[in-house]
Protein backbone atom coordinates (compact mmCIF):
# COMPACT_ATOMS: atom_id res chain seq x y z
CA UNK A 1 0.00 0.00 0.00
CA UNK A 2 3.00 2.71 0.68
CA UNK A 3 5.28 0.73 -1.53
CA UNK A 4 5.09 -2.12 -3.47
CA UNK A 5 7.77 -4.28 -1.02
CA UNK A 6 7.83 -8.15 -0.83
CA UNK A 7 9.07 -9.79 2.73
CA UNK A 8 10.37 -13.14 2.99
CA UNK A 9 12.51 -14.76 5.53
CA UNK A 10 14.39 -18.23 6.06
CA UNK A 11 15.09 -19.97 9.07
CA UNK A 12 18.71 -20.67 9.52
CA UNK A 13 18.60 -24.42 10.93
CA UNK A 14 20.97 -26.35 8.64
CA UNK A 15 22.55 -26.48 5.16
CA UNK A 16 20.37 -24.78 2.30
CA UNK A 17 19.80 -27.71 -0.64
CA UNK A 18 18.72 -28.00 -4.05
CA UNK A 19 14.65 -28.03 -2.97
CA UNK A 20 15.26 -24.81 -1.29
CA UNK A 21 17.01 -23.33 -4.65
CA UNK A 22 13.94 -24.64 -6.70
CA UNK A 23 11.35 -23.63 -4.53
CA UNK A 24 12.13 -20.50 -3.02
CA UNK A 25 15.69 -18.85 -3.63
CA UNK A 26 14.54 -18.81 -7.52
CA UNK A 27 11.56 -17.17 -6.38
CA UNK A 28 13.38 -14.30 -5.08
CA UNK A 29 16.11 -13.88 -7.81
CA UNK A 30 12.78 -13.02 -10.30
CA UNK A 31 11.33 -11.06 -7.39
CA UNK A 32 14.22 -8.80 -6.38
CA UNK A 33 14.29 -7.33 -10.38
CA UNK A 34 10.49 -6.52 -10.47
CA UNK A 35 10.16 -5.18 -6.26
CA UNK A 36 11.91 -3.71 -3.76
CA UNK A 37 12.95 -7.02 -1.51
CA UNK A 38 13.66 -7.53 1.76
CA UNK A 39 15.10 -10.72 2.47
CA UNK A 40 15.65 -12.23 6.48
CA UNK A 41 17.44 -14.43 7.97
CA UNK A 42 14.51 -15.56 10.57
CA UNK A 43 17.11 -16.52 13.86
CA UNK A 44 14.22 -15.75 16.42
CA UNK A 45 12.10 -18.17 14.36
CA UNK A 46 14.45 -20.92 14.54
CA UNK A 47 14.82 -20.11 17.89
CA UNK A 48 11.22 -21.22 18.53
CA UNK A 49 12.05 -24.94 17.61
CA UNK A 50 15.79 -24.86 18.41
CA UNK A 51 15.73 -23.13 21.83
CA UNK A 52 18.10 -26.22 23.00
CA UNK A 53 20.84 -26.50 20.78
CA UNK A 54 21.30 -22.78 19.73
CA UNK A 55 24.96 -23.18 18.14
CA UNK A 56 23.22 -24.74 15.16
CA UNK A 57 21.65 -21.61 14.24
CA UNK A 58 24.83 -19.70 15.19
CA UNK A 59 26.46 -22.13 12.70
CA UNK A 60 23.85 -21.99 9.97
CA UNK A 61 23.33 -17.90 9.61
CA UNK A 62 26.54 -16.84 7.49
CA UNK A 63 26.43 -19.82 5.69
CA UNK A 64 23.08 -19.55 4.33
CA UNK A 65 23.62 -15.60 3.34
CA UNK A 66 26.42 -17.21 1.20
CA UNK A 67 24.00 -19.83 -0.23
CA UNK A 68 21.58 -17.07 -0.79
CA UNK A 69 24.27 -14.93 -2.75
CA UNK A 70 25.51 -18.21 -4.24
CA UNK A 71 22.03 -18.54 -5.87
CA UNK A 72 21.78 -15.28 -7.33
CA UNK A 73 20.40 -13.00 -4.57
CA UNK A 74 21.75 -9.48 -5.34
CA UNK A 75 22.12 -7.55 -2.33
CA UNK A 76 22.55 -4.43 -4.64
CA UNK A 77 18.99 -5.82 -5.63
CA UNK A 78 17.42 -6.13 -2.50
CA UNK A 79 17.91 -5.86 0.89
CA UNK A 80 19.38 -8.61 2.93
CA UNK A 81 19.79 -8.89 7.04
CA UNK A 82 19.12 -11.15 9.99
CA UNK A 83 16.07 -10.19 12.14
CA UNK A 84 17.87 -9.71 15.12
CA UNK A 85 19.78 -6.88 14.01
CA UNK A 86 16.79 -5.09 13.49
CA UNK A 87 15.30 -5.53 17.55
CA UNK A 88 12.43 -3.18 16.71
CA UNK A 89 10.65 -6.93 15.18
CA UNK A 90 10.23 -7.57 19.10
CA UNK A 91 8.83 -4.67 20.00
CA UNK A 92 5.66 -4.56 17.78
CA UNK A 93 5.74 -8.43 18.52
CA UNK A 94 4.99 -7.26 21.83
CA UNK A 95 3.12 -4.81 21.07
CA UNK A 96 0.65 -6.94 18.62
CA UNK A 97 0.50 -9.49 21.23
CA UNK A 98 -1.34 -7.29 23.90
CA UNK A 99 -4.30 -7.28 21.70
CA UNK A 100 -4.10 -10.80 19.50
CA UNK A 101 -6.92 -13.21 20.91
CA UNK A 102 -5.02 -16.98 21.49
CA UNK A 103 -8.06 -18.64 19.52
CA UNK A 104 -6.16 -16.51 16.44
CA UNK A 105 -2.75 -18.63 16.88
CA UNK A 106 -3.99 -21.93 18.09
CA UNK A 107 -5.91 -22.09 15.27
CA UNK A 108 -3.10 -21.70 12.71
CA UNK A 109 -3.16 -25.15 11.09
CA UNK A 110 0.98 -25.21 11.34
CA UNK A 111 0.86 -25.20 14.43
CA UNK A 112 -0.25 -28.62 15.17
CA UNK A 113 0.98 -29.81 12.94
CA UNK A 114 4.74 -29.19 13.39
CA UNK A 115 3.70 -30.13 17.20
CA UNK A 116 2.68 -33.65 16.05
CA UNK A 117 5.84 -33.47 13.24
CA UNK A 118 8.50 -32.31 15.77
CA UNK A 119 7.64 -35.24 18.82
CA UNK A 120 10.76 -35.25 19.30
CA UNK A 121 10.77 -31.63 20.51
CA UNK A 122 9.03 -30.03 23.65
CA UNK A 123 7.17 -27.47 21.58
CA UNK A 124 4.46 -26.51 24.36
CA UNK A 125 5.90 -23.38 25.19
CA UNK A 126 5.31 -19.63 24.59
CA UNK A 127 7.49 -18.97 21.69
CA UNK A 128 6.38 -21.86 19.58
CA UNK A 129 2.17 -20.37 20.19
CA UNK A 130 3.36 -17.41 19.21
CA UNK A 131 5.79 -17.75 16.25
CA UNK A 132 2.82 -16.91 13.80
CA UNK A 133 2.13 -13.87 15.72
CA UNK A 134 6.13 -13.00 15.18
CA UNK A 135 5.67 -13.67 11.16
CA UNK A 136 2.85 -11.10 11.60
CA UNK A 137 5.42 -8.48 13.11
CA UNK A 138 8.02 -9.13 10.72
CA UNK A 139 5.53 -8.15 7.96
CA UNK A 140 3.54 -5.59 9.40
CA UNK A 141 7.12 -3.47 10.59
CA UNK A 142 7.66 -3.49 7.15
CA UNK A 143 4.33 -2.65 5.51
CA UNK A 144 5.32 -5.07 2.68
CA UNK A 145 2.33 -5.44 0.56
CA UNK A 146 3.31 -8.98 -0.63
CA UNK A 147 4.33 -11.78 0.82
CA UNK A 148 5.33 -14.76 -1.13
CA UNK A 149 4.45 -18.25 0.67
CA UNK A 150 3.38 -21.88 -0.69
CA UNK A 151 0.09 -22.99 0.11
CA UNK A 152 0.53 -23.90 3.83
CA UNK A 153 1.56 -20.74 4.68
CA UNK A 154 -1.47 -18.60 3.16
CA UNK A 155 -3.31 -19.01 6.72
CA UNK A 156 0.12 -17.13 8.42
CA UNK A 157 -0.80 -13.99 5.63
CA UNK A 158 -4.57 -14.51 6.47
CA UNK A 159 -4.06 -14.38 10.15
CA UNK A 160 -1.36 -11.06 9.88
CA UNK A 161 -4.46 -9.36 7.97
CA UNK A 162 -6.79 -9.57 10.75
CA UNK A 163 -4.24 -8.88 13.51
CA UNK A 164 -3.62 -5.53 11.00
CA UNK A 165 -7.02 -4.83 10.80
CA UNK A 166 -7.48 -4.97 14.71
CA UNK A 167 -4.67 -3.13 14.70
CA UNK A 168 -6.12 -0.03 12.65
CA UNK A 169 -9.55 -0.64 14.84
CA UNK A 170 -8.17 -0.47 18.03
CA UNK A 171 -5.47 2.07 17.32
CA UNK A 172 -6.50 4.00 13.85
CA UNK A 173 -8.50 6.47 16.20
CA UNK A 174 -7.97 10.28 15.91
CA UNK A 175 -9.27 13.25 17.06
CA UNK A 176 -10.91 15.17 14.21
CA UNK A 177 -9.97 12.30 12.01
CA UNK A 178 -13.05 13.79 9.35
CA UNK A 179 -11.72 16.97 9.15
CA UNK A 180 -8.33 16.11 9.21
CA UNK A 181 -9.11 13.64 6.20
CA UNK A 182 -10.90 16.66 4.35
CA UNK A 183 -8.36 18.82 4.54
CA UNK A 184 -5.99 15.92 3.18
CA UNK A 185 -8.10 15.66 0.20
CA UNK A 186 -7.58 18.71 -0.69
CA UNK A 187 -4.26 18.47 -0.83
CA UNK A 188 -4.68 16.07 -4.08
CA UNK A 189 -5.66 18.81 -5.82
CA UNK A 190 -8.61 19.33 -7.47
CA UNK A 191 -9.17 16.85 -9.88
CA UNK A 192 -8.04 13.96 -7.96
CA UNK A 193 -9.64 15.12 -4.91
CA UNK A 194 -13.06 14.75 -7.12
CA UNK A 195 -12.02 11.28 -8.29
CA UNK A 196 -11.35 10.31 -4.76
CA UNK A 197 -14.89 11.33 -3.58
CA UNK A 198 -16.76 9.59 -6.37
CA UNK A 199 -14.92 6.36 -5.66
CA UNK A 200 -15.02 6.87 -1.73
CA UNK A 201 -18.81 6.68 -2.05
CA UNK A 202 -18.94 4.78 -5.01
CA UNK A 203 -17.45 1.95 -2.55
CA UNK A 204 -18.90 2.52 0.49
CA UNK A 205 -22.85 2.94 -0.52
CA UNK A 206 -22.45 0.55 -3.05
CA UNK A 207 -19.83 -1.73 -2.07
CA UNK A 208 -17.70 -1.20 -5.39
CA UNK A 209 -14.84 -2.99 -4.61
CA UNK A 210 -13.05 -1.86 -7.97
CA UNK A 211 -13.84 1.48 -7.12
CA UNK A 212 -11.54 0.74 -3.66
CA UNK A 213 -8.93 -0.15 -5.81
CA UNK A 214 -8.81 2.45 -7.99
CA UNK A 215 -8.54 5.12 -5.29
CA UNK A 216 -6.09 3.18 -3.63
CA UNK A 217 -4.00 3.16 -7.00
CA UNK A 218 -4.91 7.15 -6.87
CA UNK A 219 -3.54 7.63 -3.49
CA UNK A 220 -0.49 5.34 -4.62
CA UNK A 221 0.28 7.51 -7.35
CA UNK A 222 -0.15 10.76 -5.25
CA UNK A 223 3.10 12.58 -5.13
CA UNK A 224 1.65 15.84 -2.86
CA UNK A 225 0.74 13.58 0.34
CA UNK A 226 2.65 13.06 3.91
CA UNK A 227 2.81 10.02 5.01
CA UNK A 228 0.49 10.57 7.63
CA UNK A 229 -2.25 12.06 5.19
CA UNK A 230 -1.54 9.14 3.08
CA UNK A 231 -2.84 6.99 5.69
CA UNK A 232 -5.69 8.89 6.95
CA UNK A 233 -6.89 8.99 3.09
CA UNK A 234 -6.22 5.09 3.23
CA UNK A 235 -9.00 4.84 6.12
CA UNK A 236 -11.04 7.29 5.55
CA UNK A 237 -12.01 4.90 1.96
CA UNK A 238 -13.02 2.33 4.09
CA UNK A 239 -14.10 4.03 7.20
CA UNK A 240 -13.59 6.10 10.04
CA UNK A 241 -9.89 5.29 11.13
CA UNK A 242 -6.63 5.78 9.91
CA UNK A 243 -4.24 2.31 8.57
CA UNK A 244 -1.34 2.74 10.58
CA UNK A 245 -0.36 -1.28 9.33
CA UNK A 246 -1.82 -2.02 5.69
CA UNK A 247 -2.97 -5.43 5.04
CA UNK A 248 0.01 -7.72 3.17
CA UNK A 249 -1.01 -10.34 0.44
CA UNK A 250 -0.11 -13.34 0.10
CA UNK A 251 1.96 -13.93 -3.55
CA UNK A 252 1.49 -17.16 -3.89
CA UNK A 253 4.11 -19.28 -5.38
CA UNK A 254 3.73 -22.71 -6.89
CA UNK A 255 4.47 -25.77 -5.08
CA UNK A 256 7.96 -26.81 -5.73
CA UNK A 257 8.32 -30.51 -7.41
CA UNK A 258 12.11 -31.01 -6.17
CA UNK A 259 12.45 -34.53 -5.87
CA UNK A 260 15.27 -35.72 -3.21
CA UNK A 261 17.47 -39.03 -3.98
CA UNK A 262 14.83 -41.37 -2.83
CA UNK A 263 11.92 -39.67 -4.66
CA UNK A 264 9.95 -38.01 -2.56
CA UNK A 265 9.89 -34.30 -1.83
CA UNK A 266 13.88 -32.92 -0.96
CA UNK A 267 13.25 -32.57 2.48
CA UNK A 268 15.97 -32.91 4.97
CA UNK A 269 13.79 -34.86 7.84
CA UNK A 270 13.62 -37.59 4.98
CA UNK A 271 17.58 -37.28 4.70
CA UNK A 272 17.47 -37.41 0.64
CA UNK A 273 18.90 -33.98 -0.12
CA UNK A 274 21.51 -32.40 -2.11
CA UNK A 275 22.94 -29.58 -0.43
CA UNK A 276 23.36 -26.22 -2.74
CA UNK A 277 27.18 -26.44 -1.95
CA UNK A 278 27.44 -30.58 -2.26
CA UNK A 279 30.59 -31.25 -3.74
CA UNK A 280 30.84 -32.50 -7.39
CA UNK A 281 32.01 -36.30 -6.22
CA UNK A 282 29.53 -36.25 -3.46
CA UNK A 283 26.70 -35.33 -6.32
CA UNK A 284 27.81 -37.71 -8.15
CA UNK A 285 27.94 -40.64 -5.74
CA UNK A 286 24.87 -39.59 -4.48
CA UNK A 287 23.02 -39.91 -8.11
CA UNK A 288 24.99 -43.21 -9.06
CA UNK A 289 23.57 -45.18 -6.06
CA UNK A 290 19.90 -44.04 -6.15
CA UNK A 291 17.39 -46.02 -6.33
CA UNK A 292 15.80 -46.94 -9.69
CA UNK A 293 12.66 -49.27 -10.76
CA UNK A 294 12.69 -52.09 -8.49
CA UNK A 295 11.74 -54.18 -11.23
CA UNK A 296 14.92 -53.73 -13.14
CA UNK A 297 17.28 -55.91 -11.50
CA UNK A 298 19.04 -56.81 -14.51
CA UNK A 299 21.00 -54.89 -17.16
CA UNK A 300 18.61 -56.70 -19.51
CA UNK A 301 15.52 -56.29 -17.92
CA UNK A 302 12.72 -53.08 -19.09
CA UNK A 303 11.97 -50.82 -16.88
CA UNK A 304 9.35 -48.00 -16.09
CA UNK A 305 10.26 -44.45 -15.18
CA UNK A 306 7.18 -43.85 -13.58
CA UNK A 307 8.43 -46.14 -11.02
CA UNK A 308 11.81 -44.66 -10.87
CA UNK A 309 13.31 -41.94 -8.33
CA UNK A 310 15.83 -40.86 -10.76
CA UNK A 311 12.96 -40.17 -13.64
CA UNK A 312 11.67 -37.51 -11.06
CA UNK A 313 14.76 -35.50 -11.51
CA UNK A 314 14.86 -35.84 -14.94
CA UNK A 315 11.67 -34.29 -15.03
CA UNK A 316 13.08 -31.39 -13.67
CA UNK A 317 16.59 -31.30 -15.44
CA UNK A 318 16.18 -32.61 -18.72
CA UNK A 319 15.20 -31.49 -21.89
CA UNK A 320 12.37 -32.98 -24.17
CA UNK A 321 14.87 -34.86 -26.10
CA UNK A 322 16.52 -36.32 -23.39
CA UNK A 323 12.96 -37.34 -21.54
CA UNK A 324 12.10 -39.37 -24.68
CA UNK A 325 15.80 -40.80 -24.78
CA UNK A 326 15.04 -42.15 -21.20
CA UNK A 327 11.46 -43.35 -21.90
CA UNK A 328 11.99 -45.33 -25.11
CA UNK A 329 15.33 -47.00 -24.06
CA UNK A 330 14.13 -47.80 -20.04
CA UNK A 331 11.21 -49.27 -21.43
CA UNK A 332 13.56 -51.28 -24.64
CA UNK A 333 16.19 -52.08 -21.77
CA UNK A 334 18.30 -50.00 -24.55
CA UNK A 335 20.37 -48.28 -21.34
CA UNK A 336 21.68 -49.29 -18.03
CA UNK A 337 20.69 -46.92 -15.27
CA UNK A 338 24.25 -45.50 -14.85
CA UNK A 339 23.95 -44.23 -17.96
CA UNK A 340 20.98 -43.03 -17.77
CA UNK A 341 21.77 -40.85 -14.80
CA UNK A 342 24.15 -39.47 -15.98
CA UNK A 343 22.55 -36.61 -18.06
CA UNK A 344 21.13 -35.89 -14.15
CA UNK A 345 24.38 -35.93 -12.70
CA UNK A 346 25.73 -33.35 -15.82
CA UNK A 347 22.83 -30.90 -15.01
CA UNK A 348 23.31 -30.47 -11.52
CA UNK A 349 26.98 -30.08 -11.52
CA UNK A 350 26.02 -27.63 -13.94
CA UNK A 351 23.50 -25.65 -12.35
CA UNK A 352 25.75 -25.71 -9.54
CA UNK A 353 29.08 -24.45 -11.00
CA UNK A 354 27.86 -20.48 -10.74
CA UNK A 355 26.69 -21.09 -7.39
CA UNK A 356 30.09 -22.19 -6.32
CA UNK A 357 31.97 -19.44 -8.13
CA UNK A 358 29.69 -16.92 -6.62
CA UNK A 359 29.78 -18.10 -2.92
CA UNK A 360 33.73 -18.69 -3.33
CA UNK A 361 34.44 -14.65 -3.22
CA UNK A 362 32.85 -14.69 0.11
CA UNK A 363 34.37 -17.51 1.13
CA UNK A 364 37.88 -15.22 0.70
CA UNK A 365 37.14 -12.48 2.37
CA UNK A 366 34.06 -12.77 4.92
CA UNK A 367 34.32 -9.02 5.24
CA UNK A 368 32.15 -9.13 2.74
CA UNK A 369 29.11 -10.46 3.63
CA UNK A 370 29.41 -8.68 6.99
CA UNK A 371 29.58 -5.17 5.12
CA UNK A 372 26.10 -6.75 3.17
CA UNK A 373 24.25 -7.75 6.48
CA UNK A 374 24.97 -4.70 7.99
CA UNK A 375 24.06 -2.18 5.21
CA UNK A 376 21.25 -4.22 4.98
CA UNK A 377 20.29 -4.65 8.50
CA UNK A 378 20.52 -0.64 8.48
CA UNK A 379 18.45 -0.05 5.70
CA UNK A 380 15.65 -2.28 7.11
CA UNK A 381 16.02 -0.61 11.11
CA UNK A 382 15.55 2.47 9.45
CA UNK A 383 12.13 1.66 7.84
CA UNK A 384 11.33 -0.17 10.90
CA UNK A 385 11.48 2.83 13.09
CA UNK A 386 9.89 4.75 10.96
CA UNK A 387 6.94 2.37 11.34
CA UNK A 388 7.30 1.68 15.10
CA UNK A 389 7.27 5.68 15.38
CA UNK A 390 3.97 5.95 14.29
CA UNK A 391 2.99 2.40 16.33
CA UNK A 392 3.96 4.27 19.66
CA UNK A 393 2.56 7.31 19.09
CA UNK A 394 -0.89 5.81 18.04
CA UNK A 395 -1.18 3.29 20.94
CA UNK A 396 -0.15 6.22 23.36
CA UNK A 397 3.23 5.74 23.68
CA UNK A 398 5.29 8.55 22.91
CA UNK A 399 6.51 10.42 25.33
CA UNK A 400 8.43 12.89 24.81
S1 LIG B 1 16.80 -46.51 -16.98
FE1 LIG B 1 16.54 -44.61 -15.91
S2 LIG B 1 14.35 -44.38 -15.63
FE2 LIG B 1 14.73 -46.51 -16.17
S3 LIG B 1 14.87 -47.53 -14.17
FE3 LIG B 1 16.95 -47.01 -14.81
S4 LIG B 1 17.33 -45.01 -13.87
FE4 LIG B 1 15.14 -45.38 -13.83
Amino acid sequence: MFAERVLSGMRPTGHLHLGHYHGVLKNWVRLQSEYPCFFFVADWHALTTHYETPDVIEQSVWDMVIDWLACGVDPNQATLFIQSKVPEHSELFLLLAMGTPLGWLERVPTYKDQIEKLKEKDLQTYGFLGYPLLQAADILIYRAQFVPVGEDQVPHVEMTREVARRFNYLYGREPGFEEKSLEAVKKLGSKRAKMYAELRVAFQERGDDEALEQAKALLQDAQSLSMADRERLFGFLEGARKIILPEPQALLTSASRMPGIDGQKMSKSYGNTIDIREKPEEVTRSIRTMPTDPARVRRTDPGDPARCPVWQLHTVYSDEDTKAWVQKECQSAGIGCLECKQPVIDAILAEQQPMFERAQMYLDDPSLLRSIIADGSDKARKVAQETMREVRESMGLAYD
